[in-house]
């Protein structure tokens, strides 16, 4: 049996990023064996868990990647907690715990703008972005934890179809059906090879006609994904940057040349895909930086590709500027208040984003650029 260890080559094996050219020349990416899996030092199954497909399929891969298994008695996960935040920040970091979703998960939340509603999978990601959107929103130390029930939480979807507020309620994107977006709380492709969750969901949601599901990633293993019977009924987006972005800021994840090159692969496969260009920043040279992106994402999409935008700046509010200096405290991420502009939600909540003027001339360059570069891709929304 091949195991997914085969599979890993050695840590020498070169990787040669594709260039323009060789992109060109080679249409069909190669399969993705040299990408790295996320390796956890521990998994966590808890009682409740135990018997479940995503357990046993965690033990066993686990196990293969050299993980510790610990059973435990109870549903607590409990031993996270470093002498220092960094230390417990590092525990949780290379753990993963198989638990069942709580009740509250299967009432599922509006999620606007990018879908109907929110559909976890897992919550809890083990990549180590220095911008993260999880950071201030998940509360204890930032363990993945990974549902073990998707049949109950598959079962849930019927209740809320036809009831949402983006893609039921739009013209354009009615065709859609009622949208579920499965990584508000996680990456779900950066923990597939444990829980296998994904391919329970796309293989679901394909049966439907009235439903659909959304996921974003910045992984690209997708080998798994690709034969799976997925009728069109899953949109894939690859959560890309200007490259020196995702070299600065985004640790323990695919680089972005393998990202576009699993997005041209789904594509190829019959998946609507996307780009969640995200989080924006006008770094030194901005324009030259999302111009070779955008440039590169055409390159990777087969003509006719069904493919969407989504563009969001990068933004933080207190608590998450707090997180992320106690997680990356040599981080070079611009979080300065003062050169932001202060936004309220209605609850009193506060956010910093770019200023107007900033965020007006970028919205203008990247609406332009899109267009130009790559004429097919829909934007869905500026934010
Ligand atoms: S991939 Fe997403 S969820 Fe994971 S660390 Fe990066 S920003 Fe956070």
């Amino acid at each position: 049996m091949t195991t997914l260890l085969d599979m890993t080559p050695p840590a020498a094996a070169p990787h040669i990023a594709p260039t323009h050219a060789a992109a060109h020349a080679n249409p069909e990416p190669r399969p993705s064996a040299h990408l790295k899996l996320w390796r956890p030092s521990r998994v966590f199954i808890t009682k409740a868990a135990r018997d479940s497909d995503v357990a046993a399929r965690a033990r066993r891969v686990g196990a293969e990647l050299g993980a510790e298994i610990i059973e435990l008695k109870g549903n607590a996960v409990r031993g996270l907690k470093g002498e220092s935040e960094r230390e417990t920040y590092r525990r949780a970091k290379t753990s993963i715990a198989i638990v069942n979703a709580p009740p509250s998960a299967l009432r599922f939340q509006p999620i606007p703008p990018s879908a109907d509603f929110r559909l976890d999978l897992a919550r809890g990601c083990p990549a180590h972005c220095q911008y993260c959107y999880l950071a201030g929103s998940l509360s204890g130390p930032p363990i993945t934890r990974a549902y073990a029930n998707l049949d109950e939480i598959f079962a849930a979807v019927p209740n809320f179809i036809g009831q949402g507020k983006i893609t039921s309620a739009s013209e354009t994107r009615a065709h859609e059906g009622t949208t579920f977006e499965a990584s508000c709380y996680t990456d779900p492709l950066g923990i597939e090879h444990l829980t296998g969750g994904l391919e329970r969901a796309i293989t679901w949601f394909g049966q439907q006609s009235e439903a659909g599901l959304r996921f974003t990633t910045k992984y690209a293993r997708v080998d798994d994904l690709l034969g799976l019977p997925h009728n069109g009924r899953t949109r894939v987006r690859f959560s890309v940057n200007a490259e020196d972005i995702t070299r600065r800021f985004e640790g323990g994840t695919a680089k972005l040349a393998d990202r576009l090159a699993a997005m041209g692969r789904m594509a190829r496969a019959g998946y609507p895909v996307g780009l969640t260009i995200a989080p924006i920043m006008p770094i030194e040279n901005w324009q030259a930086g999302y111009g070779a992106l955008i440039r590169d994402a055409g390159i990777a999409l087969p003509e006719d590709a069904d493919v969407t935008v989504e563009l969001i700046t990068h933004r933080f509010t207190p608590g998450s500027r707090e997180v992320l200096l106690s997680w990356y405290p040599g981080t070079s991420l611009e979080m300065d208040p003062a050169v932001r502009s202060e936004k309220r939600n209605k609850f009193g909540g506060r956010k910093f984003v770019y200023r107007r003027e900033m965020m007006r001339e970028m919205k203008a360059w990247f609406t332009d650029t899109i267009a130009r570069e790559l004429p097919n891709g829909a934007v869905l929304y500026w934010t």
